[in-house]
């Protein structure tokens, strides 16, 4: 009997030629050449074995609001994680690593747990912000995080705990990794902190300080490691830095340093890669002369 061998553009979902400028909060970014939207996790073996077949190296996405895509587009398939389901337990919340950050703090916060309330308005998923350990006043979603699944095509799914996480400012273990596992689900452990930042205060104060224009939040690190919506104005914030060197308002192209938070740039709505790059290439060339720091990129840059 011959079995008729199933290729990457036929596989049911599979979007050919998908602009990613749809899938990232930047709204830049040329076309995927194959993109699949992952409702089921247990989709993912017969994926990815596809792809490997094929030789097509797989990205995968959340909420798309931390990556800068290039304007070319990619020759690859990307992965948007869509599968969402919350549960929680006793103290012990299980997301789809597709949940929106911002829906699993709202379920804790029914089951009467509010640690994580400091974290809403930051945009994006929980798989996304277990990537690059996401934080905002001082708490970090890896403080949270007892373990998470993932799955690599090697390994299929395992599971690494907290201890292999090695969570660090805007980093984790899979984010160093030669071969980025697939996160599919995080386990959090939640905790009753009375006293500390509610929901709303948090999410109103990016209201406030936050610029509306397309971006992916801050562009730079902070230089003292702690969040953008602590240290704006602390010693060492990058967008103090910016703002002291003159830079609000640097355009290039359809990108420009904010006028309202430096450590923004912002999409003023026909931007490409390229002008952001350019962008951000003066602004760390300006930082080094004047400040002797360099700056490092908290985008996540796919060139
Ligand atoms: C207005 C604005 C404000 C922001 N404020 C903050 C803030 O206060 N603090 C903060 O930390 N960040 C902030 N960000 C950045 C961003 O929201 C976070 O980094 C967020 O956690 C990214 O989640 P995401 O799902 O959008 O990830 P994406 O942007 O889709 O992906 C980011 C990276 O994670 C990887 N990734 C995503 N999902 C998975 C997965 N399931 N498995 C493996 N890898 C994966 C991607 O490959 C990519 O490298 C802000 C962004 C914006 C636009």
């Amino acid at each position: 009997m011959i079995h008729k061998k199933i290729m990457l553009k036929d596989f049911e979902g599979v979007k050919m030629d998908e602009p990613l400028k749809k899938h990232s909060s930047y709204r830049i970014g040329g076309p995927a050449k194959y993109f699949f939207q992952l409702e089921e996790t247990l989709d993912l073996p017969e994926l990815a074995k596809i792809a490997d077949n094929e030789g097509v190296k797989i990205r995968v996405i959340g909420g798309g609001t931390n990556v800068l895509f290039p304007d070319e587009g990619l020759d690859e398939l990307v992965i948007r994680m869509n599968a969402h389901k919350i549960e929680i337990k006793d103290d012990i919340l299980v997301a789809e690593a597709g949940a929106p950050l911002a829906v699993a703090i709202i379920r804790a916060k029914d089951a009467g747990f509010n640690c994580l309330e400091p974290l809403m308005g930051l945009p994006g998923t929980i798989g996304g912000a277990v990537f690059g350990n996401a934080g905002a006043f001082g708490k970090w979603i890896g403080d949270f995080v007892e373990k998470v699944q993932v799955f690599d095509i090697a390994n299929d799914f395992y599971n690494m705990r907290k201890e292999d996480l090695a969570f660090g400012y805007r980093t984790s273990a899979i984010k160093k990794m030669a071969n980025v596992p697939i996160i599919c689900k995080v386990f959090l452990k939640l905790k009753r902190d009375a006293g500390i930042l509610n929901d709303e205060v948090a999410r109103a104060s990016r209201t406030i300080n936050q610029p509306t224009e397309s971006s992916c939040g801050c562009f730079f690190k902070n230089p003292s490691g702690a969040s953008c919506t602590v240290s704006k104005n602390a010693v060492l914030s990058a967008g103090k830095l910016i703002d002291e060197a003159g830079l609000k308002g640097f355009t290039v192209g359809g990108a420009k340093v904010s006028e309202m938070h430096a450590n923004f740039i912002v999409n003023m709505g026909n931007a490409t890669q390229k002008d952001v790059l350019a962008v951000a290439e003066h602004v760390k060339k300006t930082i080094k002369e004047k400040n002797g720091i360099d700056l490092e990129e908290e985008v996540q840059v796919i060139k």
